[in-house]
């Protein structure tokens, strides 16, 4: 007897997974990969998932990316958003059916989440949970060990392969019993209930609307809205301004065929700024306005700034001496 264990990186999810292998059941930890987590954190997040899962269950961790057909769950989820872009209701649907796919792949009988009853909002909610397992297709083949008891009974539990009185019945916001859990499990250092999806930002979630909304969604477009101050300058045409030099030498590295790079000239301090879209004179010069706003321009008014096109080469750098573009005006253009 074996299940996937669904892991999305908080504690529940693990506990959720322990509490099975506690049965003696085999568990397959594995986690989906989404376009949507926070970038920074991704390698050291990734870790992090990584350990707690050796540490908690003894098990590598599988990850399965499902990135570019997630993109799609944004456009229009069925069951709508939450305080932001986030489906979760399609997301949770969307990952179990994927799980569902899995299980007979990694030789699996049932699929096991961290879910809690009431913990959510949007999609912890007893209708919610309802209809993410109906939708799903798994057809009494979801145990959620953790709220097991406060629901109605799974076939794993009616099989016999698990016991139900050794399931739990978690419900409501309190965090409380989850750590009381871990304890008892010696499971320590665990990350925040918080998570590490963008789609539940709000300053993401309004550029990720405004992405949608000016062109077709793909994943190096979404990639870039994780770095940088973003711009929208007209319909056809936004600009991202560098906030460190990792984020300059990423944005001068994705520049490509029409975008343009705006920085500052070899003696001034400044971002650089990547310009994708269609660009005239008045957004060139637009763009090299803003990029001088973040430039350091100590005591002088204005500062010669270079340009160039990015699918051509050699590189054909142009330069405009610019002053910088006020506060009041920058903020009409900020996402
Ligand atoms: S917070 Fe993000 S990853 Fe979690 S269920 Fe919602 S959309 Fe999916």
């Amino acid at each position: 007897m074996k299940a996937i264990a669904l892991i999305s990186g908080g504690l529940d999810s693990i506990l959720a997974a322990r509490i099975i292998k506690e049965q003696g059941i085999g568990v397959l930890p594995l986690n989906f990969k989404i376009p949507f987590c926070q970038r920074k954190k991704q390698a050291s997040q990734d870790n992090d998932i990584n350990s707690l899962v050796k540490r908690s269950l003894g098990q590598e961790l599988k990850v399965v990316d499902i990135s570019s057909e997630f993109l799609e769950l944004v456009l229009k989820p069925r069951h709508g958003f939450g305080s932001n872009m986030n489906p979760c209701i399609d997301c949770k649907i969307f990952m179990l059916k994927k799980a569902k796919e899995l299980l007979r792949f990694f030789d699996a009988q049932f699929v096991v989440t961290g879910e809690v009853l009431g913990q959510r909002p949007m999609s912890q909610h007893r209708r919610a949970l309802d209809t993410i397992e109906k939708e799903s297709g798994l057809d009494g083949l979801l145990l959620r060990p953790l709220c097991a008891g406060v629901l109605a009974e799974t076939r794993p539990e009616k099989e016999g392969w698990v016991k139900r009185d050794r399931l739990f019945k978690f419900s409501g916001r309190s965090r409380r019993p989850q750590m009381d859990l871990a304890r008892e499990f010696s499971i320590d250092n665990y990350p925040n209930a918080s998570g590490g999806c963008l789609l539940t930002d709000p300053r993401f979630s309004n550029k990720l609307r405004d992405l949608i909304s000016h062109q077709a969604l793909n994943l190096e477009d979404v990639g870039l809205l994780k770095i940088g101050r973003h711009f929208r300058l007209s319909e056809k045409a936004k600009l991202i301004v560098g906030r460190n030099e990792e984020e300059d030498r990423e944005l001068e590295l994705s520049a490509r065929g029409n975008d343009y790079i705006f920085m500052p000239n070899p003696e001034l301090a400044g971002p650089t700024c990547l310009g994708r879209g269609e660009f005239d004179n008045d957004l060139i010069q637009l763009s090299l306005q803003i990029t001088c706003h973040y430039c350091d321009l100590n005591t002088t008014k204005s500062a010669r700034l270079i340009y160039y096109r990015a699918g051509i080469s050699p590189r054909e750098e142009s330069s405009w001496e610019v002053s910088p573009l006020p506060e009041d005006k920058l903020k009409l253009f900020r996402l």
